[in-house]
């Protein structure tokens, strides 16, 4: 998550970091859970004993709905969307006989879009709903195939809003596979970890997004989801297995961050993002077994390196600390300049690194050294973690290295991994990264 940085964003390329890596990441312990536990004939009594153990054991969180609004669209004016099995369209004033097969949605004013099947168009007021007659239809929408109901709402910049309205256990089976990657069943307990801080996640949005037209984004700005077709077995189960579950602080929702790889501890929020205010669930905490290892040192962004040629290096950083600068720019870009970092935080991250050249000199803070320290491949990503040194730096080339990946705020999922496959259970891993949480099941105000 590029969080520049408002409540709004958590952790966005954080996400994605922790994409998919499966095969660079040993399945040691694949059969220590016992695989009666996943075992279908035994898995109605494993659900019933999970259920009556839950509200049993976490007290209960009142919550105005379980339902999601996912935006997948902001910027298109048509939509091409199929659907195999019949789908009702619910416009104000106007009934539509259901629909199936390809469904064309064409913007036409603010107000009116044209919906088009089998060569009939008709002009219908929005915002407009397709409604599956069979709650197992899928509404298919840029090769991807979908849950729920598609909602279309008038958008900025003369786009349509689509927005995807479904129940949030069957969002988080489209997003857990993306935020954690293929997994087996030796990673079980991560998974529901994972589950249960993006769910934590989702409920923090809705309640903070009541008067939006939808929740989440569907994308690093929120969670990455991508509908029904990265579903897989042991992700559905975790989905399952926390159902409902969420963390809780006092009688708050937390702000559930997480990221993909701590480098060995994680970083107080005030820290990182020193315009946030503090969280006592998000103090850093080491992630070091009672050996001294890391538990995310499986992560391949554990350790790195970052090289750049001198003049490369130059562009990039002045490009990049030159935006809404006080100096000026010619003056900066003719120059030779210098770069330290002047200190860190108890946590290893950088806090302060100053760049200073003839006549001028510029601070940066904590994680917006990572978006000014950019990396040298084409797209120039972010710094992987602002928990860095200098290795050398010289007219000729800059190195540095460094720990982790993320901004180190709140979970480290590849410590989750590390965690499960040491035999921690979810909850267990959650209360480690997350200070004092409590775990609380949603439950309907109504
Ligand atoms: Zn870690």
């Amino acid at each position: 998550m590029d969080d520049e940085s408002s409540e709004d964003s958590i952790s966005q390329i954080d996400f994605s970091a922790a994409i998919p890596d499966p095969e660079d990441i040993e399945i040691r312990d694949s059969n220590r859970l016992d695989s009666a536990r996943l075992n279908t004939s035994d898995s109605l009594n494993e659900k019933k004993t999970i259920a009556s153990t839950k509200s049993f054991r976490y007290p209960s969180f009142k919550v105005s709905t379980k339902s999601l609004r996912v935006v997948l669209s902001e910027k298109k004016r048509q939509f091409n969307i199929y659907s195999a099995g019949a789908v009702a369209v619910h416009s104000p004033g106007k009934v539509v006989t259901p629909l199936h097969g390809s469904i064309r949605i064409q913007k036409k004013t603010s107000q009116i879009v044209s919906i088009e099947n089998k060569g009939i168009k008709k002009d219908i007021f929005l915002p407009c709903t397709l409604i599956s007659v069979n709650k197992y239809n899928y509404i298919d929408y840029d090769e991807k195939s979908y849950r729920g109901t598609f909602a279309f709402y008038n958008g900025p910049n003369n786009a349509l809003l689509l927005v995807n309205i479904l129940d949030i256990e069957e969002y988080l089976r489209g997003v857990i596979p993306l935020e954690l990657g293929k997994r087996g069943k030796g990673d079980l307990e991560a998974l529901k970890a994972q589950a249960v801080a993006a769910r934590t996640y989702a409920y923090k949005r809705i309640e903070e997004r009541r008067s939006f037209l939808f929740d989440l984004y569907s994308t690093v700005k929120d969670q990455v989801y991508g509908g029904a077709n990265v579903e897989y077995r042991e992700a559905d189960i975790a989905v399952k297995m926390t159902k409902d579950i969420i963390l809780t602080s006092g009688d708050s929702i937390v702000y559930a961050y997480y990221h993909s790889t701590c480098g060995g501890r994680t970083a107080s929020i005030e820290d990182v993002w020193p315009q946030k205010s503090p969280k006592p669930y998000l103090i850093s905490v080491s992630d070091l077994d009672p050996d001294g290892e890391s538990y995310c040192a499986l992560s391949k962004y554990y350790t790195w390196r970052e090289l750049w040629p001198g003049d490369q290096f130059k562009n990039i950083l002045l490009k990049n600390i030159g935006n809404n600068c006080e100096y000026d720019k010619s003056q900066m870009v003719s120059g030779d300049f210098k770069f330290r970092i002047v200190d860190k935080n108890g946590c290893g991250r950088v806090k302060t690194l100053l760049v200073e050249g003839k006549g001028w000199k510029r601070k940066i803070i904590a994680d917006k050294t990572r978006y000014v320290l950019r990396r040298g491949s084409s797209d120039h990503p972010i710094l992987r973690s602002s928990n860095f040194n200098i290795v050398s730096f010289t007219k000729k080339e800059v190195a540095i290295s460094g720990n982790g990946y993320g901004h180190g705020v709140g979970m480290c999922q590849m410590g989750a991994i590390g965690r499960a496959r040491a035999g921690q259970k979810f909850d267990e891993i959650l209360k480690s990264y997350y200070t004092g949480v409590q775990l609380s099941i949603c439950t309907l105000e109504h």
